[in-house]
């Protein structure tokens, strides 16, 4: 299963994501996960895009193609498949995927379009916190961790993203729609664009992602 997972920060990309990678063993591919990696590490590029992340604009184009493609030239893991989440955010990054995943004759399969309204969006990032080991993703209200500042899965520190506060969400919003908008389009007009209503609860957006992945297995099989 090949996905791509689209819309706007605080949408669910990361959460669905993670669901479908421990339900099926589908490689999680995040160009966010990857950055706060490099920066965690403090490596050069860490330091290079260090202001980007932190001030919720784009890291140049040609940074993010770059990891995409040594990620996919040498992890054995994308032979089951992926989900891209975070990736592309420009049409020009949707245009150098293209070409890659053809050359690798691994097109993608779908994107699926997490849909989510602004209200929701910012009650979620202001309340999201993240394991800075595992990178789970909790909230204060809506998924606290069982022990305060604690992983329920691996026992590390939970932190606040830096850029989970209100005046950057508003640059990332605006950075979204001007950017992001516009790979929805190119997705919908190859005709592989599936639109899931990202408002309601992890579960219910869990059971639309289900649905999808089915209809994919069926198309494999040459059923329908
Ligand atoms: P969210 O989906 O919550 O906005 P991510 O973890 O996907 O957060 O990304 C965090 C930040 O990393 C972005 O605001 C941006 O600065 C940078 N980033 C991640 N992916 C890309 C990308 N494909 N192109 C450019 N910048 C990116
Ligand atoms: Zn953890």
């Amino acid at each position: 299963m090949k996905l791509v997972l689209l819309g706007p920060p605080g949408a669910g990309k990361g959460t669905l994501a993670a669901f479908l990678n421990k339900k099926l063993d589908i490689p999680h591919v995040s160009t966010g996960d990857m950055l706060r990696e490099e920066m965690k590490n403090n490596t050069l590029l860490g330091q290079e895009v260090k202001h980007y992340v932190e001030s919720g604009g784009l890291v140049p184009d040609q940074v993010v193609i770059k990891l995409i493609e040594n990620k996919f030239s040498h992890d054995k893991a994308i032979d089951k498949g992926y989900m891209l989440d975070g990736f592309p955010r420009t049409k020009v990054q949707a245009k150098d995927l293209d070409i890659l995943l053809n050359g690798l004759n691994k097109p993608v399969d779908y994107a699926v379009y997490l849909d989510a309204s602004l209200p929701v969006i910012v009650e979620r990032l202001t309340g999201r916190r993240i394991c800075r080991h595992c990178s789970a993703i909790f909230h204060v209200k809506n998924n606290p961790p069982k022990k305060e500042g604690i992983c329920n899965r691996c026992g590390g520190e939970i932190y606040q993203r830096p850029d989970d506060n209100e005046e950057t969400i508003k640059t990332r919003m605006s950075v979204y729609l001007k950017n992001t908008k516009p790979v929805i389009d190119y997705y919908e007009a190859q005709g592989k664009l599936k639109k899931v209503d990202a408002d309601r609860n992890s579960q219910e957006v869990q059971e639309s992602l289900m649905k999808i992945v089915h209809s994919i297995g069926e198309h494999e099989r040459g059923c329908c």
